[in-house]
């Protein structure tokens, strides 16, 4: 019997969108070849670095909330081709064996980085080697790509947009082991995505009420809560479905309000596809993966927040795209749902078109089979000189 491609997924649970994104290529890959994989996903962060990023996934929520315009400037001054390798350069220091034990307790036929920050680091570690699996590194920022994702020495570099695209170049990637192929989204939305009726009776939702979907991403983020009320305040006719995620603390101060039309609170949900095929409109944060999935899902969307810096070219993807408006303030998108409403089922249909439009559905398989492709690539002769070797010895190597 042949041998199993062991693919190595690296990401990082800060957000949801990570995950997201590595079990929608793995599970394209397992049904496509089926029990010919064997797929590993690892929190780098959380299981191979050290304080404080090792706390990351932890604090990221609270971070992003409580102190979004710090995020933003971090995000911004650390984002030039430099500083983007310098830093990377110090946090592999920091965690150097541990990632170095990383690299011998998962051995790969194919090295898969779906996590900015993990990029760089990771990519030093497999060069301590002789020889390392070929370094795949899939974008999962949709326009304003950190300097983070981009490493000159990856076999191939995936990026969801054109704009990406030339970031990558910018950084000084060889064009040609750039491609565009979109965000990767689960099979799940392009293959068994159900209708309406029938996900909304699954759910056991009203089968004729116009339904707002409210998600704040993986954790909750933004201010959730004040536009799931302001949106309550309208006694509009529709039902509202309002995902906390993984806030608990959210999820509890929502199923405790009494709300005007049917309204459903979920904590972190598995059925992702169900939930947009029932929906109508989905108010969302500019999360990459929840757009992406809600244009495959033909949902057009009201964002009512970005996290600075790292999502704010996800607005003008999805204003430019016609796929939806951006609306900063609960009272801002309470207007939009109930003139969206008011528009009628043809208006709704008419955004529903619009925002499918922008979607990948086929970017997940594309993906998986550039994967497969280089898990059956030969394991790659690291290459030393003597200068890379002085130049990683002062810190500012490559
Ligand atoms: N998600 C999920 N269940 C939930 C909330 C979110 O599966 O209860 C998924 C969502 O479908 C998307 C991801 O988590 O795939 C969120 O990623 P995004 O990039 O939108 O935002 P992030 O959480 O990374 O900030």
């Amino acid at each position: 019997m042949k041998a199993k491609k062991r693919i190595l997924f690296l990401m990082s649970d800060t957000g949801g969108g990570h995950r997201a994104a590595a079990e929608a290529i793995r599970d394209a890959l397992m049904m496509q070849h089926g029990d010919a994989v064997s797929v590993r996903i690892v929190d780098v962060f959380k299981d191979y670095s050290t304080f404080p990023f090792k706390y990351f996934p932890d604090f990221y929520p609270w971070i992003v909330n409580s102190s979004k315009t710090s995020y933003g400037w971090s995000f911004k001054l650390s984002n030039t081709r430099n500083r983007a390798r310098v830093i990377a350069r110090g946090m592999y220091v920091t965690a150097e064996s541990k990632l170095k034990r990383m690299v011998r307790e998962h051995p790969a036929d194919v090295v898969v980085c779906v996590h900015s920050i993990v990029t760089r680091p990771a990519m030093h570690a497999l060069m301590a080697g002789q020889t390392r699996p070929p370094f795949v590194v899939v974008v999962t920022d949709l326009v304003s790509t950190h300097y983070f994702w981009y490493d000159k020495r990856a076999e191939r570099t995936l990026v969801p947009t054109p704009l990406a695209f030339e970031r990558g170049v910018l950084a000084g990637l060889d064009p040609a082991r750039l491609r565009i192929t979109g965000l990767p989204v689960h099979p799940q939305f392009t293959q068994a995505l159900t209708d309406q009726a029938t996900a909304r009776a699954e759910l056991g939702w009203n089968p004729d009420l116009p339904a707002i979907l409210v998600i704040g991403g993986g954790d909750g983020l933004g201010p959730l809560e004040k536009t799931a009320r302001a949106i309550n305040s309208r006694k509009l006719r529709c039902q509202l479905a309002v995902i906390a995620g993984r806030n608990e603390a959210l999820k509890a101060k929502l199923a405790s309000r009494r709300w005007k039309q049917p309204t459903y609170i979920y904590g972190f949900v598995d059925d992702m596809p169900r939930l947009m095929a029932a929906a109508d409109i989905l108010v969302t944060k500019a999360g990459p993966a929840t757009i992406s999935e809600a244009c495959i899902a033909g949902l057009p969307m009201i964002l009512y927040d970005a996290i600075p810096g790292q999502e704010s070219g996800n607005v003008d993807h999805v204003v430019n795209g016609g796929a939806g408006v951006f609306e900063p303030t609960p009272r801002g998108v309470a207007d939009a749902v109930a003139s969206w409403l008011a528009e009628g089922p043809e208006g709704l249909a008419h955004r529903r078109e619009q925002a499918r439009q922008l979607g990948h559905p086929n970017a997940v398989w594309e993906i998986a089979d550039e994967v497969w492709a280089h898990a059956n690539q030969p394991r790659i002769p690291v290459k030393r000189k003597m200068a890379a070797r002085l130049a990683s010895i002062v810190g500012a190597g490559s």
